[in-house]
């Protein structure tokens, strides 16, 4: 395994003022995956589940509370100094908007050579030939080095980004939502991109997206993360094809089905996210599940084997399986499965 997540926890401090109590944000509880070299690896869930969290623990940006982050077999959570400067060069992050995250002062030459300069404390000349085999690898000339950001499109500034990241000749990636901000045409020529530039240098990518569709057609597995905790995860395939857990269900009956005439979607998971100062005890998704039964809201539920590789924690699969949800359609209150 290249890159892991060993039960990382990460909870941050808040409040303390005159009239309010401190209390803890519990960002990420208890998460755990890993990344072979030449595999991507997604996390999914709603804005505020923690996965932009948990790329941050990965990238020693945030150190975990508990937990550990472990890479090529070594505890790497709490490095500084060169060792961490190491695993940062080995270690890139692609962000999801090219417009703020290039410098507009810079010129891209100076843009893509500025880590390299930083990290391998190589020489001008040595620089420049590897910026020049970086923009070739994600489709620039080389003239493209002597030009500003403001002088290429969106899609062209996230070649430049992942330029950057690639200058290091990095072994993992973590991509975070690396095409939201693209025009849905340029989507697809990164993605491509990505995956060439995968296959080529047997790079692991972390990716954390909220487009479905995107997760499936790019990734080899998937964590989905409810509150903070993974409730599902295996291979990708087995993940959408046979989702276990009522909140993967309808995660996947909430994403816009491909087809324009398909009648959309609606409102599928009832309620809001739950706070992660206060998360609900037992199950976290049991406020808004619509098979939530009587431990459900008292005992957290244990990671069952749901086979084909992939695992999921809901009490319901202690008892029996809920039927599979087809995509597009939403879970119903009370479907298959409910104990008696
Ligand atoms: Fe959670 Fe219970 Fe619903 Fe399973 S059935 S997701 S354990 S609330």
């Amino acid at each position: 395994m290249l890159l892991e997540a060993r039960h990382l926890v990460k909870r941050f401090d808040v409040g303390g003022g005159l009239f309010r109590r401190a209390g803890q944000v519990h960002a990420v509880e208890d998460v755990s995956f890993g990344i072979e070299p030449g595999r991507t690896f997604a996390l999914v869930g709603e804005s505020g589940c923690g996965k932009t969290t948990v790329a941050k623990l990965m990238l020693l940006l945030e150190r975990p509370t508990a937990g550990e982050v472990v890479y090529r077999g070594r505890a790497v959570s709490g490095l500084s100094g060169g060792a961490l400067t190491e695993f940062r060069s080995e270690v890139q992050a692609v962000f999801q908007d090219p417009y703020s995250s290039l410098n507009p002062r810079l010129r891209v030459g100076r843009i893509v050579s500025e880590p390299l300069l930083v990290h391998n404390r190589m020489s001008g000349a040595e620089a420049r030939k590897r910026v020049d085999e970086a923009l070739e690898v994600v489709g620039l000339p080389r003239a493209a080095a002597k030009l500003y950001p403001h002088e290429f499109s969106g899609g062209q500034r996230q070649r430049i980004a992942i330029a950057r990241a690639l200058a290091l000749r990095p072994k993992a990636l973590v991509l975070d939502e690396p095409t939201s901000a693209l025009d849905v045409s340029i989507r697809a020529q990164i993605l491509n991109l990505l995956s060439d530039i995968q296959e080529e240098f047997g790079l692991a990518y972390l990716i954390i997206a909220h487009d479905l569709a995107l997760v499936e057609h790019f990734s080899h597995e998937t964590g989905v993360m409810y509150l903070g905790a993974l409730v599902e995860w295996g291979p990708t395939q087995t993940v959408f094809d046979r989702p276990r857990h009522p909140y993967t269900q309808a995660l996947l009956a909430s994403a816009p089905h491909p087809d324009p005439d398909h009648p959309p979607p609606g409102d599928v998971i009832r309620g809001e996210i739950g706070s992660a100062l206060s998360p609900p005890a037992g199950c976290r998704f049991h406020p808004r599940c619509p098979h939530a039964f009587a431990p459900c809201d008292r005992a957290e539920p244990a990671t069952t084997d749901t086979g084909q590789g992939a695992w999921a924690r809901c009490h319901l699969l202690d008892a029996g399986a809920p039927a599979p949800v087809r995509r597009g359609e939403p879970a119903r209150a009370g479907a298959a499965g409910r104990p008696a």
